[in-house]
């Protein structure tokens, strides 16, 4: 496994984590999960963010401390990665959202774009692509690479269940790309479902199965 995979060992992630494959997990407790997931790995994924020191008033007087530098950009790849934004935004509300629309050909199972509208110069130093499922990876490369393209200094995966080939494709293409995730499962099925999984995680948010 590559040295800038981030799999998560937290008891926090890995109870939730357990409640969210179970298939009689309802769509409302499902997306309160994946919120709260998505922020615990959040605060392993921005570890390295960097500061800036500020100084502010308290009431017993003047105190020195630090504040964000990077402008961060979270980049929910739809609509799967959707239910990851809220939390990681509650975390840093001075973050942009910029939505890239990725389906999955069931045929070729290859990524294809539909919607994309990040304006032609970067306005982030840093972004995070948050997709809970890291199955094939042609998703999360496809958008890295879109990222690239556009001018993203660093870019950070984060996932909540990963696929062995799905890190190996990503790091293949995009080595120098951080991915934090909840666990990595045992394998994908021959029509490119993580396996044991959770099914669908669209699906599974949004009550569509
Ligand atoms: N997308 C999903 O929602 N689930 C998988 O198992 C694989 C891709």
């Amino acid at each position: 496994m590559p040295r800038n995979l981030f799999e998560s060992s937290h008891p926090l992630v890995r109870h939730k984590l357990t409640i969210l494959r179970d298939k009689d997990t309802k769509p409302k407790k499902f997306r309160e999960l994946i919120r709260e997931i998505s922020i615990l790995l959040a605060y392993e994924a921005t570890r390295d963010l960097m500061l800036e020191s500020a100084s502010v008033e308290s009431p017993m007087g003047p105190a020195s401390g630090a504040l964000l530098r990077e402008k961060i950009g979270l980049v929910p790849v739809l609509r799967a990665g959707l239910g990851m934004v809220e939390g990681v935004w509650e975390m840093m509300p001075g973050s942009e959202v910029w939505h890239i629309g990725l389906f999955r050909d069931e045929r070729t199972l290859k990524p294809v774009q539909y919607y994309n509208k990040l304006p032609v110069a970067p306005t982030v130093q840093v972004c995070i692509v948050l997709d809970p499922m890291l199955a094939t990876g042609g998703s999360a490369a496809a958008t890295v690479d879109i990222l690239k393209e556009w001018g993203a200094e660093r870019i950070k995966f984060m996932g909540i269940i990963a696929a062995p080939e799905g890190i190996k494709t990503l790091h293949d293409s995009h080595p120098d790309v951080d991915i934090h995730i909840g666990v990595v499962d045992e394998k994908l099925n021959d029509i490119g479902y993580i396996v044991p999984g959770l099914g669908d995680a669209g699906d599974r948010q949004f009550g569509t199965g």
